[in-house]
């Protein structure tokens, strides 16, 4: 099959897909609805703060092997910025004290058995129930796993499904949790090194595979939404796009990489997960101190994250569903004040930005991941692709772009 590829939205998941279809010789257009790329990943200007920023803080790891993929073939793994061994410095805002945590770089957990490495205040033996997890059966949560509680629970575990899940720990899918433990904790240090976009999200993941689909001539169409598709027994024949029709010749192919809740109503009986969680990122336009680590890990308090950027810090709640109705000014000093207390910063609020997305993941339950549906479809030439489709991992930048490469694969075998 050598047709045209339709790609609709052009969020991690859609690039990738476009990215490798593009670099095989393929004919793609990409079509999206909003006037940017990006999706849930996007940098933009915002006025509050006189400067552009990221809609949320994203962190990928140096074991993200398919992130990290797409980025050299765009040509931008070098816009990834990150420490050469893997480190996660910490405070608790309770007992004020400060760890940094340092993962050996082979798979063998050395840093588990020395105390000046391994989360302050805990025994070898503590370490035992994140084996359990990683072997934990399909269907259960975190909570019915593990006993959610103790320091290792508090200090790193919590942490850790937290920020990765995007769910409050104990509700989380054991499979997914035991997906990333897989993928970070248990493939050694090399595997955990934190890797952010510096320079924003935009420059480092979106504009650099813009630039290499213009290159490739692939078209991508903005504010171009796709209202429905029209369907034969066995095909998809016809895109929607309000006042535009396109046919989908017997040799094309559509991609759909679009969130699950616009995916549904396009696609009759689609199965796709339908409960989300929130992510809160508070911006604050302001030098961080010379010694403020890249990424600085929140205890005991509102702020769980802390990120320094150039001229800017920049705070990450995960599951942030109870701060989604609260007043955007409170939160914002609630938030400065504890990132003024961790820094030594004076107590004045900076020009601030709070940005609330909704839905930023779908919720990693047991019940919500079972509902994910694979990439193949019904019909042969429309296949799906998102961080929502099942690939394994929760909602993140590397499963949605191995999500858009599974799809390209897909495609590119078809008869
Ligand atoms: C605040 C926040 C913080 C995050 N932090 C991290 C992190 O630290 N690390 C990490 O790995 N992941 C993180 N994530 C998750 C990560 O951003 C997502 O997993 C990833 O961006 C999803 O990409 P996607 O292509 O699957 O979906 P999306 O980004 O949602 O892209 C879908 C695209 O489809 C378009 N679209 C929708 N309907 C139509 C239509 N009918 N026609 C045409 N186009 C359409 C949309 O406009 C959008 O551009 C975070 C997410 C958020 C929101």
């Amino acid at each position: 099959m050598a047709g045209t590829v339709h790609i609709i939205g052009a969020g991690l998941a859609g690039l990738s897909a476009a990215v490798r279809l593009a670099s095989a010789g393929r004919s793609v257009v990409v079509h999206e609805a909003t006037a940017f790329a990006g999706g849930r990943c996007r940098s933009y200007y915002d006025a509050a703060v006189g400067m552009t920023i990221d809609n949320g803080n994203h962190l990928l790891l140096s074991g993200n092997r398919a992130a990290l993929d797409y980025l050299r073939s765009i040509g931008a793994s070098e816009r990834l910025a990150g420490p050469p061994t893997a480190e996660f410095s910490f405070i608790d805002l309770k007992s004020r004290e400060r760890w940094t945590l340092r993962f050996n770089n082979g798979v063998v957990p050395f840093w588990v058995f020395d105390p000046g490495k391994r989360v302050p205040g805990t025994r070898v033996l503590d370490y035992l129930p994140l084996a359990r997890l990683l072997f934990a059966p399909a269907g259960k949560t975190v909570g019915e796993v593990i006993a959610c509680q103790g320091v290792l629970y508090r200090r790193l575990v919590e942490p850790l499904i937290l920020a990765a899940l995007n769910i409050d720990a104990p509700q989380g899918s054991a499979r997914l949790a035991s997906a990333i433990i897989r993928e970070t904790l248990a493939a050694g240090g090399r595997a955990c090194r934190p890797l952010i976009a510096r320079e924003g999200l935009g420059t480092t993941l979106i504009e650099p595979a813009l630039s290499y689909l213009q290159r490739h001539g692939t078209v991508v169409r903005m504010e171009h939404q796709l209202r429905a598709m029209r369907f034969s027994n066995e095909a998809v024949e016809r895109l929607d796009f309000g006042g535009e029709g396109i046919a989908v010749n017997a040799d094309d192919a559509v991609i759909l990489a679009v969130p699950p809740y616009a995916a549904a109503p396009l696609v009759d009986g689609l199965k796709v997960p339908t409960e989300f969680r929130a992510i809160v990122n508070a911006h604050f336009r302001i030098d961080p101190p010379p010694d403020a680590p890249p990424i600085l890990g929140v205890l005991g308090g509102t702020v769980e994250w802390i990120f320094a950027f150039p001229g800017r810090l920049s705070v990450t709640i995960s599951a942030g569903d109870r701060l989604i109705d609260s007043a955007r000014e409170e939160l914002a000093k609630t938030i400065w004040s504890e990132v003024a207390s961790v820094t030594g910063l004076p107590t004045a609020l900076p020009p601030w930005q709070i940005v609330r997305e909704r839905r930023a993941t779908f919720a990693a339950t047991p019940a919500q991941d079972a509902k994910r549906p694979s990439a193949k479809t019904q019909w042969r030439n429309l296949v799906l692709a998102g961080d929502w489709t099942q690939t394994g991992l929760p909602a993140t930048i590397e499963g949605a772009i191995r999500s858009g490469n599974r799809a390209a694969d897909i495609i590119a075998k078809l008869p």
